[in-house]
């Protein structure tokens, strides 16, 4: 079974859709191995999206992030860093097909809603920015 991390963002947190995310993400068949509420400081949001630093976009992304809680979580599923892909949808809102979490819940490139790994590397690093082994083993957080 693979696992990967995703993160419901401030704006979908600001907006009430923890649960509406939460129970798209039981009904697609993963598992929640860890989950945390937290609100980031700048330099865990730097530290976070650290491969993003070159871009330009870098700061607003870091502000943002750090701008209210967010939802950290790591999950499990077969198949799970494509499949949650998937059903995150384009980066951009306005591009994500029908149905998807980013087309129901975002509201514009930077206001996705949810953040999903890219690779099963990107995925180790970022789960274990944030989560212990023993509470990813034990599936205690
Ligand atoms: P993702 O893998 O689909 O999340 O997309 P990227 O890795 O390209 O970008 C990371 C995150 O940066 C996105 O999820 C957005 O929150 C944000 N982002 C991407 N493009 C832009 C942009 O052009 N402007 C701003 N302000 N934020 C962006």
């Amino acid at each position: 079974m693979e696992k990967t991390f995703a993160i419901i963002k401030p704006d979908a947190v600001e907006r009430n859709l923890i649960g509406a995310i939460l129970k798209r993400i039981e009904e697609e068949g993963f598992k929640i191995i860890a989950l945390r509420m937290t609100h980031l400081s700048r330099r865990q949001a730097e530290g976070f999206y650290y491969v993003h630093k070159e871009r330009p976009f870098f700061g607003e992304l870091t502000a943002y992030m750090s701008s209210g809680p967010a939802v950290l979580i790591s999950l499990q599923r077969e198949n799970a860093v494509a499949h949650w892909r998937k059903i995150m949808g384009a980066t951009n809102p306005e591009e994500a097909e029908a149905g998807t979490i980013r087309k129901d819940f975002g509201v514009n490139i930077e206001k996705n809603a949810t953040h999903g790994s890219d690779s099963q590397e990107n995925a180790d690093f970022e789960t274990g920015y944030f989560f212990s082994k023993i509470q990813i083993h034990s599936g205690a957080s």
